[in-house]
C-alpha cells in the first residue's frame, strides 16, 4: 500500500477539505508511488485523511480524490465523479435553444483535480493537467461518454501547467471523430464558432458566459469599447443586445478574424462593428487623447499575474487599464471589468479599481461584483479555484 505521511501539524488544511497536499508539508513516502498512483494520506500521528493521487514532480505533491475512508479510487468512482458533473450542470446551466455550450468539468470543483471538459454542442474538449487525472484518462474518456452521450472527444493537454508535473504537451482526439475547423455553438442566443484544436484554452471563454449576457442586456444604444476581445465574445453580445457601434481590440490577428466571421454569421450589420488588430494599452491611451467618449467599456484582458510573485506588477497594468479606460466612459457609462489572474483577489481588484478611479478623477459606483458562472463552482474554502473576478461599475451622470 502505499501511503504519505504529513509533517506534524500540516493537516489543517485537508481536514478543512482543501484537496491539495503541498510537497513541505510531506514528511515521508512509503511504497514507491507511481505518478498518478493513489496513495492513502495519514496525518502524523498515522491517523486517516484521505486518498490522492501522488504527482512526485509537482510541488502540489498529492491531489485529494476522496475524504471518505470507505470510498476507494477505481473505475466506479471516476464513472460517478463524472455523472455528478454533467447532473449539475442540468441543473443549474442546462443546454437549451439559446445556450449550447457549457464547462461539464472544473477540476476540483467536481472531484476531478486537474481535470476540464468543455463541451461545445456534441463535442467534448479536454484538457489534463495532473498526474492523478492522466493516469485514470481512458476511464475518464468511457465515463464522459456514458455520462453526455457525446461520442467526440479531443484533448487540448498543451498547458504549460503539465510541465509542473513532469507530463509531456499532448493533442489529438481521444474518441470519436477529428472536430471540424469550427464548432458552432449558441451562447445566449448568439452564434459563435469555436476552433477546438488550436482556440485559446479549449478553444472559447465560458466562463465569461454570465458576464457577456449582462453586456448584451445593458448594451442597447450605446458606443461599446470592447478590450482584448479574442474572438469577439463581448462584442458579438454587445451587437446582439443593440449596442449602436462596437469597437474591438485584440493583438491576436487570428483572433480578430474568426471574430469577424461572427458578424455575418449572426446576420448583423458589420458597419456597426469596427475590429483593430493593435496593443490595447497603447489603444486605450489614443482613444483618450483623440477625446472618444463610450457608453460601455469592457477590459477582459490576460492574466497579467501568472503567480503571486507577479501580483505587484499585474496591479499596475490593470490599474493603467482600468484608469485610462474609465477616463473613456461618458457620463452614465458602465465598465466591464475583469481579471483572471489566481494571484489577485477580489478585494485586491476592487482596491485596484477604486485606485484607478481617484486616478482618473471619476465617481464611479459599484453595480454588481462579476465571477465566473455556474458551470465553474467553486469549492468554499477552495482560493485557488477563483480565478475570475470583475466588476460592472457605472459614471453618475
Ligand atoms: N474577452 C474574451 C477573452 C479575452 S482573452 C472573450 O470573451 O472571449 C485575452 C485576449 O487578450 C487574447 O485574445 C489575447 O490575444 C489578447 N491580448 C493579450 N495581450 C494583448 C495586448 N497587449 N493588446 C491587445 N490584446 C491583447
Amino acid at each position: 500500500m502505499n501511503l504519505l505521511r504529513l509533517k506534524p501539524g500540516k493537516d489543517r488544511a485537508l481536514s478543512r477539505r482543501h484537496p491539495w497536499i503541498f510537497a513541505n508539508a510531506v514528511a515521508d513516502v512509503e511504497g514507491r508511488p507511481a505518478p498518478g498512483a493513489t496513495v492513502t494520506v495519514l496525518a502524523a500521528n498515522g491517523r486517516f485523511l484521505a486518498r490522492a493521487a501522488y504527482s512526485p514532480s509537482s510541488q502540489i505533491r498529492a491531489r485529494v480524490w476522496t475524504f471518505d475512508e470507505n470510498e476507494p479510487v477505481d473505475h466506479a468512482l471516476i464513472k460517478r465523479r463524472l455523472a455528478q458533473a454533467v447532473e449539475w450542470r442540468r441543473r443549474w446551466t442546462p443546454a437549451d435553444a439559446r445556450n449550447t455550450a457549457a464547462r461539464l468539468v472544473f477540476g476540483e470543483a467536481d472531484g476531478m483535480p486537474g481535470l476540464i471538459v468543455d463541451q461545445y454542442g456534441k463535442q467534448l474538449a479536454c484538457q489534463f493537467t495532473a498526474a492523478g487525472v492522466e493516469h485514470w484518462k481512458s476511464a475518464i474518456v468511457d465515463g464522459l461518454v456514458k455520462a453526455t452521450g457525446c461520442t467526440d472527444i479531443y484533448e487540448r493537454s498543451d498547458a504549460a501547467v503539465r510541465e509542473r508535473e513532469g507530463l509531456a504537451l499532448t493533442t489529438g482526439v481521444l474518441a470519436g471523430e477529428e472536430p471540424p475547423e469550427f464548432v458552432e455553438i449558441l451562447e445566449s442566443g448568439v452564434r459563435y464558432l469555436v476552433d477546438v484544436r488550436k482556440g485559446h484554452k479549449t478553444g472559447f471563454y465560458l466562463d465569461q458566459r454570465d458576464n457577456r449576457a449582462l453586456v448584451q442586456a445593458h448594451a442597447v444604444g450605446r458606443d461599446v469599447l470592447n478590450c482584448f476581445c479574442y474572438t469577439g465574445g463581448f462584442s458579438l453580445a454587445a451587437l446582439s443586445g443593440g449596442a449602436q457601434s462596437v469597437l474591438s481590440i485584440d493583438s491576436s490577428g487570428e483572433a480578430l478574424a474568426l471574430a469577424e466571421k461572427h458578424v455575418g454569421l449572426n446576420g448583423f450589420d458589420a458597419a456597426r462593428a469596427e475590429w483593430r488588430d493593435a496593443d490595447a494599452f497603447r489603444s486605450l491611451r489614443d482613444l483618450r487623447d483623440a477625446g472618444r467618449k463610450f457608453g460601455l467599456v469592457v477590459l477582459d484582458p490576460p492574466k497579467f499575474a501568472p503567480s503571486a510573485q507577479h501580483a505587484e506588477s499585474a496591479l499596475r497594468a490593470y490599474r493603467e487599464i482600468n484608469r485610462v479606460g474609465m477616463q473613456l466612459l461618458a457620463p452614465g457609462g458602465l465598465l466591464f471589468t475583469f481579471s483572471c489572474s489566481g494571484a489577485i483577489d477580489a478585494a485586491m481588484f476592487q482596491k485596484m479599481a477604486a485606485d484607478s478611479a481617484a486616478d482618473a478623477g471619476v465617481d464611479a459606483r459599484v453595480i454588481r461584483r462579476l465571477s465566473a458562472g455556474a458551470d465553474h463552482p467553486m469549492p468554499i474554502g477552495f482560493n485557488e479555484g477563483e480565478y475570475l473576478k470583475g466588476l460592472m461599475l457605472a459614471l453618475a451622470g
